[in-house]
């Protein structure tokens, strides 16, 4: 069995909600279909969760909100014309907006989430119906009567461990079901929504529930590509296969195609991910898999990430101090700021981290306690940092493979200002000053990948 995942684009217009059913009544394993709201139909469209938010905005400021409802209605309307579907769903939909819009706003966040999850929730209504016009046995299944049961913080919401079971036993049915993303329910009854992009958390939820033998996740890529095409434009090949672990790798360092926190359910499950272009429904794709043959030498993709600042500290004799390193994280940690690397020498270490999350106040209080705490020789902070990953299962064992990425970044002039080896030695990370990342980037792929583009 197949549980297919399609994103806003493709739900965006009937064209693409036709795409829809006929790549699911294609195979008779896709019994399952995730639906996010309909996106974007061009590049000035507005999405309509984005709609539904500054709608829901305008509701709890007690300002005119009539207008914006209307232009979600029209999103809809515009499906069920262009589809000939029976009228009355646009009715169905507006009732359904019109109750969420006048219900309890004593709690903004969970009147907001009841919002949000319209969009999803209308679409997969739609979307059955265009099924049944076409003579498919589709139904429209409810989170919260398939048992979808979510923690009640509010648009960061999260699965209970509880809902496996009672999902795995209502979503095996006759008729193809058509199930809305993004949402389920608190044990109180109330929407609770996952944060942003959440229709891929229930796609992955929902594979894993049902054991499927693969989560197809649709989308407008025909496949995840080993470089991002706009720092490499003449990128064509993507990737076929790769591993979970490669593709956690690639994610964490700015590989947008997916979301590796969404994808973890399925993963936990070892449920082979299949993500596909609901536009070219040919294309194989690029799997991602518990386990692939790999070939020593190659590495699956170059990911690079931009916005990290240095914490830098030296004091002479640092490494026979016992307790210094724990000392520096405590700080950090007292600070509530995570750290993602860091690479040391004898005498001084670097604590790489995202400088979002790093502002000026907590450097100032960070930098005196270290100074205070630990007497250094020196402590200080640099900011705009890049780093480059390079990714691949062929890296293990194999020799010369940091040599070649330090002569192709050397020969394109590219200065290393760390490197990073984990000892599972399937990705080594390069910190550079973020101007030379887009180089950086092009002379890794140009020395991997050599008949890439
Ligand atoms: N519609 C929601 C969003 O725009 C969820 C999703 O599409 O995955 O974030």
């Amino acid at each position: 069995m197949k549980v297919c995942k399609f994103g806003g684009s493709s739900v965006a217009d009937a064209v693409q909600v036709t795409k829809i059913v006929d790549i699911v009544l294609a195979d008779p394993d896709r019994r399952i279909v995730v639906v996010s709201a309909p996106g974007k139909r061009n590049k000035l469209d507005t999405k309509v969760t984005d709609l539904l938010i500054s709608c829901a905005g305008l509701a709890l400021a007690g300002k005119a909100y009539e207008p914006t409802l209307n232009q979600i209605v029209e999103r809809y309307a515009a499906i069920q014309r262009d589809l000939s579907l029976p009228p009355e769903i646009v009715a169905t939909i507006e009732a359904d907006l019109r109750t969420r819009v006048s219900g309890d706003k004593s709690h903004p966040g969970m009147f907001l989430d009841a919002m949000k999850a319209a969009g999803e929730d209308n679409s997969a209504k739609i979307v059955a119906e265009a099924f049944r016009v076409r003579g498919a046995q589709a139904v429209y299944l409810n989170p919260g009567e398939a048992g979808m049961c979510m923690t009640d913080d509010f648009g960061n919401a999260q699965l209970l461990p509880e809902s496996y079971r009672k999902l795995s036993q209502s979503l095996l049915r006759d008729e193809i079901v058509i199930f809305p993303g993004f949402f389920g329910y608190t044990a109180s009854g109330k929407v609770a929504t996952f944060p942003r992009g959440g229709s891929d958390i229930t796609g992955s939820i929902l594979a894993a529930a049902v054991k499927a033998d693969v989560y197809e996740n649709f989308t407008d890529v025909d496949s995840v590509y080993p470089v991002d095409p706009r720092l490499v434009p003449s990128v064509k090949e993507g990737i076929a296969t790769m591993t979970y672990r490669e593709m956690r790798e690639l994610s964490y360092a700015g590989f947008g195609v997916f979301n590796d926190e969404a994808v973890f359910p399925a993963v936990r499950a070892g449920i082979p991910i299949n993500v596909r272009n609901t536009n070219h429904p040919d294309a194989p794709g690029t799997m991602i898999v518990q386990s692939r043959r790999v070939q020593p030498g190659t590495v699956v993709g170059v990911a690079s990430s931009d916005g990290f600042c240095s914490l830098f500290v030296d004091k002479y004799m640092m490494n026979r101090e016992v307790g210094f390193g724990r000392r520096l994280l405590q700080i950090l940690e007292e600070e509530h700021v995570a750290w993602e690397h860091m690479p040391s020498g004898i005498d001084n270490v670097s604590v790489l981290m995202r400088d979002s999350r790093f502002g000026k106040e907590i450097e100032a209080r960070v930098i005196a306690r270290i100074k205070r705490d630990l007497q250094p020789d020196n402590v200080m902070v640099e900011r705009g940092y890049s780093l480059i990953m390079l990714v691949g299962e062929g890296l293990i064992y194999t020799v010369g493979m940091c040599a070649k990425a330090a002569e192709a970044l050397g020969g394109a002039g590219v200065n290393i200002e760390m490197i990073n080896q984990g000892s599972s030695e399937i990705s080594i990370m390069f910190g550079v000053r973020s101007e030379y990342r887009a180089k950086a980037v092009n002379a890794l792929y140009k020395a991997f990948f050599p008949h890439g583009s």
